[in-house]
């Protein structure tokens, strides 16, 4: 079995189908990234992965294990969303210990996990600011930071750089391969931007409808599209 496995997966809302027969492997430290348009499913299979929705139907797997039933915290994922989703009254350091706070680590262990985070994330100077006094890029990498130092064994990204400008959208995603590159750990990405789903995956997965149109290497997806709306996607000439 792949390192993770989405097989056979719906999801309804009420009488909505949002998901159809959705089955995927991801290898161990792969970049997957997912693309389509809005509406078509992408954050409610993010949301399945990490335990936030359940599928009505089918299984998700990580290392053997269907997850199913595994509360998110127990789930070894951690995720990163468009919003940062930083507690304005807390500090930079407050902020990125939370989670390890809540489930009890001992303070010297949650120290070190910050400040490595921090030096990773280049945020050691702004351990004590609150979110109103950061930049957008330091906010996301607050959120980035929060993930970190909870080690997972797969990170997920919804939409991450879309609340920033191009030029930094451009410095993050240099920082983000970087990181996937340090640490190794699997990336579970959305976005709806094309040059930066070219840029940053091992694996594409080009979604419309509530289904995967296809999934493979960039360039495989470009060179040779199952169907004009996979080529329209990736800007294929074919
Ligand atoms: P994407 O992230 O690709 O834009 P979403 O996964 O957010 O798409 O949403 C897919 C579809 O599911 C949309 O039509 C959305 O309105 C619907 N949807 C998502 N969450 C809910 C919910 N909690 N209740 C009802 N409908 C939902
Ligand atoms: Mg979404």
């Amino acid at each position: 079995m792949a390192f993770l496995e989405i097989s056979s997966v719906t999801k309804s809302f009420g009488t909505v189908n949002v998901l159809q027969d959705v089955n995927l492997a991801i290898e161990r430290g792969e970049f997957v990234v997912f693309v389509g348009p809005s509406g078509c499913g992408k954050s409610t299979l993010l949301r399945m992965i990490t335990g936030l929705e359940n599928p009505t139907s089918g299984t998700i797997a990580i290392e053997d294990e269907v997850v199913n039933d595994v509360e998110p915290a127990k789930r070894g994922t951690a995720m990163v969303f468009q919003s940062y989703a930083l507690y304005p009254h807390m500090t930079v350091f407050q902020n990125m210990s939370f989670g390890l706070r809540m489930a009890g680590k001992p303070k010297d262990f949650i120290a070190g996990q910050v400040r490595q985070a921090a030096a990773i994330l280049r945020l050691e100077k702004l351990l004590d600011r609150k979110p109103a006094q950061l930049s957008g890029g330091q906010k996301q990498r607050v959120a980035i930071g929060r993930a970190i130092v909870r080690e997972p064994r797969v990170f997920l990204f919804d939409e991450p750089l879309s609340n920033l400008d191009a030029e930094l959208r451009v410095q993050m995603r240099a920082e983000l391969m970087e990181l996937h590159r340090r640490l190794g750990t699997t990336m579970i990405y959305v976005t709806h931007d094309q040059v930066e789903a070219m840029t940053l995956a091992d694996k594409m997965v080009v979604m419309n409808g509530g289904k995967i149109q296809q999934s493979g290497a960039p360039l495989r997806l470009y060179d040779d599209p199952d169907n004009r709306f996979v080529a329209g996607f990736v800007g294929s000439p074919k």
